[in-house]
């Protein structure tokens, strides 16, 4: 497609002087602490790895007062989903997602046989209506929270996901999805883990640190939860074990205290930026972004403008069903986000198809 998305999640080389902002990548790339983990890193190559997926899982530990065996690392965050979504949903163990939210989910649910009931966001907030999802099912298998949302950008309050862990029926998890919790000034829901509650949080190194093609990422829950991941047998295609030159610059991104605020304040002042633009040309757009996306009403079907911007030279993202005439875009760098703005402004004022 215009992303350059094949089947299989391969993603096709686009023309160099493309701008990408269609896969919610950081433009930033990885840190230099990381960039240098590597390089130190490849040099032991030789071995298996020995001492960074356990500094990984150290450096996360501490800062979340984790025991032993709640948390596990993986070459990034999709496999460990499938698994935590393959393992808990099933033909009579239904999943509850959010709309327009990631698609990994619903797509899980076709696999495993299992009935997706999508619940639309908030009308207002674009917040996860939990009391709605609740009401879904009476006995489903898991519930997804992306937070902050993909493709929204926006933030479910922390007070309403523990409302649904303390009040989902017994049997079943909530998945809460933090690959862009970074970029929001949202509380995680980790301390959850630490708790012992019926949930699992996945967490990526893909989106704030940079990392989408070194590949690294977390699964956190309950021991015996994280246990049941080993028992999937649907179409359990090889996730295989990170390697030590990307678990070796998870660790080190993870000890740099000024990562992660530098990138969300360059972040933010890039979206407030674009969103400022849109607004004074009177485009309207999903309010409360709070992650290194947006969504903007293209009031004519997304898809259109989408190979519109193509050929601009700018890759923007794909169109949810639910919301057709939307498109998401990522944040890019600023030169990046100022040709977004010329590109967009032309293909707006062309005559429609
Ligand atoms: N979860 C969400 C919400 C995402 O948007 C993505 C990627 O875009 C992923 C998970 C998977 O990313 P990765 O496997 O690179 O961690």
């Amino acid at each position: 497609g215009p992303n350059g998305r094949q089947r299989g999640g391969m993603r096709m080389p686009m023309a160099a002087d493309t701008v990408i902002i269609s896969s919610n990548e950081n433009p930033l790339g990885p840190a230099p602490v990381a960039l240098e983990a590597i390089s130190a890193a490849a040099k032991k190559g030789g071995r298996y790895d020995r001492e960074y997926s356990s500094a990984m899982t150290k450096a996360i530990s501490d800062q979340f007062q984790l025991k032993p065996g709640y948390v596990r690392v993986y070459p990034g965050s999709g496999g460990p989903l499938d698994l935590a979504l393959y393992s808990n949903i099933g033909p009579d163990k239904p999943l509850v997602v959010g709309d327009p939210s990631y698609e990994q989910g619903f797509r899980a649910a076709a696999t495993c046989k299992a009935k997706c009931h999508m619940i639309p966001l908030d009308k207002t907030t674009y917040k996860y209506d939990v009391k709605a999802m609740l009401a879904a099912d009476p006995k489903p298998g898991a519930y997804y929270i992306v937070n902050p949302n993909n493709p929204t950008g926006t933030i479910t309050p922390k007070e309403d996901i523990v409302w649904l862990v303390k009040n989902k029926p017994a049997g079943s998890v909530v998945i809460v999805d933090e690959a862009y919790h970074h970029f929001s000034n949202q509380d995680s829901v980790l301390d959850l883990v630490a708790q012992d509650q019926d949930i699992i949080v996945l967490r990526t190194f893909s989106k704030i640190y940079g990392m989408a093609g070194v590949r690294a990422g977390f699964a956190f829950g309950r021991p015996d939860l994280l246990a049941r991941f080993e028992n999937v047998t649907v179409n359990n295609r090889q996730i295989g074990s990170i390697s030590l030159t990307s678990a070796s610059a998870a660790a080190a991104s993870l000890t740099d205290p000024n990562l992660v605020p530098l990138r969300r304040k360059i972040n933010r002042d890039v979206l407030d930026d674009t969103l400022a633009f849109l607004q004074k040309n009177n485009y309207s757009f999903v309010p409360g972004a709070q992650a290194n996306m947006f969504m903007v009403d293209v009031k004519r079907p997304g898809m259109e403008v989408q190979k519109m911007m193509m050929t601009e030279k700018v890759a923007i993202g794909r169109v949810w069903p639910i919301m057709p005439t939307y498109v998401r875009v990522t944040v890019g760098t600023p030169d990046e986000m100022k040709k977004f703005q010329v590109a967009f402004h032309k293909v707006m004022n062309e005559p429609t198809v």
